[in-house]
């Protein structure tokens, strides 16, 4: 080729793809249109982030490839995203017909999960202010609705309230609540029944789609990608799009990270663990709810107590009132004390000490409690100083922040670090593992 023509070398190299890969190309490459050709640099216009990042992860180095192939040159690849293009992808990738409404499988939302029955706080203001406005005009502002945030600390419940004032503000709008295994599994089984039309119809006809914990596409690679066409398809038709995770950006992995960060370019809000005025907020609120009178001082006991998990918080209130009804009488702290004290789990009745971490690990490495705090940074001291830190952040209620403090002054990010390492090693070294188990339970045991 003497006189390169962005087209006809992008049309070219295509083909080559294709019949490499096959129609899975097709869905990637055919709204991607080559502009120009600049200083050895291909530049592609694209409908969205998600078409470069997704050709990027799957096509990119064969194209560059392909293109020395066919030209002897290396020549590299850029994007543009361009809005225009975005007609061009029902074209590609046909929507089927919906049918009657009434057809339409609706999803039914937990009545207990509304608006009215959450309690905001500091903790969880910006995602419930942004789902309230969502309710109220979807597919405009806060698309996609990005909503992040640990174990039982109100996702779901958000989700569902969404879709709960939804379905009275717009009762004929088609709204689907699912999570991402659910998702997954539909769409093993339409592959499996031959029914991909009928699933697609489904998922990309909605009005709103609210997906819940999607970290569990993760390596799904299939599942993935037909995810990423039924969020192009409904974002392109401005529908709106909800997505919760329970993983916080920063304890990522790579992989994890790229499959969140096609998402997050909406508005993205986060959920942390409440304060304690919150969770006496939450408490009081959920005894009436229970129609269960608990005196002041169990209700500080309990939200003293119960810190990181909403659901554990709740957990303990069911229980306290079983036990109440019992006995017909009013419970005391002691009481609480000792019925809870079965119920929840050692690290949350009373957290670890970092003090304790550090000891029993630097006793078991033969150091000394200096060392873990200090500077040095020989491999034998540097492992278990990062042991203790991950240690640290798995058994206590410390934030990073705390912990970094805690072993002489290091930044947050080291001990993020350390704990990524240190999860790895657990993933590949079984004898790690045991000897970290029982370093965990041995550190247990003292607290006892
Ligand atoms: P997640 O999906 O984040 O794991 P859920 O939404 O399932 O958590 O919440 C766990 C429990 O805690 C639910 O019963 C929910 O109603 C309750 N809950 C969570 N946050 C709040 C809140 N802010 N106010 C009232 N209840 C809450
Ligand atoms: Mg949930």
């Amino acid at each position: 080729m003497n006189n390169l023509d962005p087209k006809t070398l992008w049309s070219q190299a295509v083909d080559k793809l294709r019949a490499e890969i096959g129609e899975d190309a097709d869905l990637w490459l055919r709204p991607v249109e080559a502009v120009r050709l600049d200083d050895q640099v291909l530049f592609l216009k694209v409908p969205n982030k998600f078409f470069s990042d997704g050709i990027k992860d799957r096509f990119q180095k064969r194209l560059v490839f392909i293109f020395k192939d066919l030209t002897g040159l290396d020549i590299g690849i850029d994007y543009e995203v361009c809005l225009d293009l975005k007609k061009r992808l029902p074209v590609s990738d046909p929507i089927p017909d919906p049918g009657p409404q009434s057809e339409f499988p609706l999803s039914s939302f937990n009545p207990r999960y509304t608006f009215a029955s959450f309690v905001v706080g500091k903790s969880n203001r910006l995602a419930f202010a942004t789902a309230e406005a969502i309710s109220k005009n979807p597919g405009t502002q806060y698309n996609p609705f990005f909503l992040y945030g640990g174990v039982g600390l109100g996702k779901t419940h958000l989700l569902h309230a969404i879709g709960n004032a939804l379905r009275q503000n717009f009762p004929r709008s088609r709204v689907l609540y699912t999570t991402a295994e659910e998702f997954v599994n539909d769409y093993i089984n339409s592959i499996h029944h031959r029914k991909t039309d009928d699933f697609r119809a489904k998922y990309r006809n909605l009005d709103c789609m609210l997906i819940d914990d999607i970290q569990f596409l993760i390596a799904k690679e299939q599942s993935e990608q037909e995810f990423f066409h039924t969020f192009n398809s409904l974002f392109d038709s401005r529908k709106q799009i909800i997505i919760t995770s329970d993983r916080v950006p920063k304890e990522m992995t790579p992989h994890e990270r790229r499959l969140i960060s096609r998402l997050e370019w909406g508005l993205v809000a986060d959920i942390t663990p409440p304060d304690l005025e919150t969770r006496i907020a939450i408490l009081r609120k959920k005894s009436e709810l229970e129609q269960f009178y608990v005196p002041d001082d169990v209700i500080l006991f309990v939200a003293s107590t119960v810190k990181s998990n909403i659901r554990l918080l709740e957990g303990s209130l069911i229980k306290l009132k079983s036990f109440a009804a019992l006995t017909g009488t009013s419970l005391s702290v002691d009481e609480a004390k000792d019925i809870l004290k079965a119920y929840l789990p050692h690290d949350v009745s009373s957290p670890v000490q970092i003090e304790t971490i550090q000891r029993l690990v630097s006793h078991k490495y033969s150091l000394d409690v200096k060392d873990l705090k200090g500077q040095q940074r020989t491999a034998s001291i540097a492992l278990p100083r990062q042991l203790a830190m991950y240690l640290a952040s798995v058994m206590t209620d410390l934030s990073s922040t705390d912990i970094g403090r805690a072993f002489g002054g290091r930044d947050h990010t080291t001990v993020l670090h350390a704990r990524k390492k240190i999860q790895k090693m657990l993933d590949d070294d079984p004898f790690f593992l045991e000897l970290v188990n029982k370093l965990q339970s041995d550190i247990k045991s003292v607290e006892n």
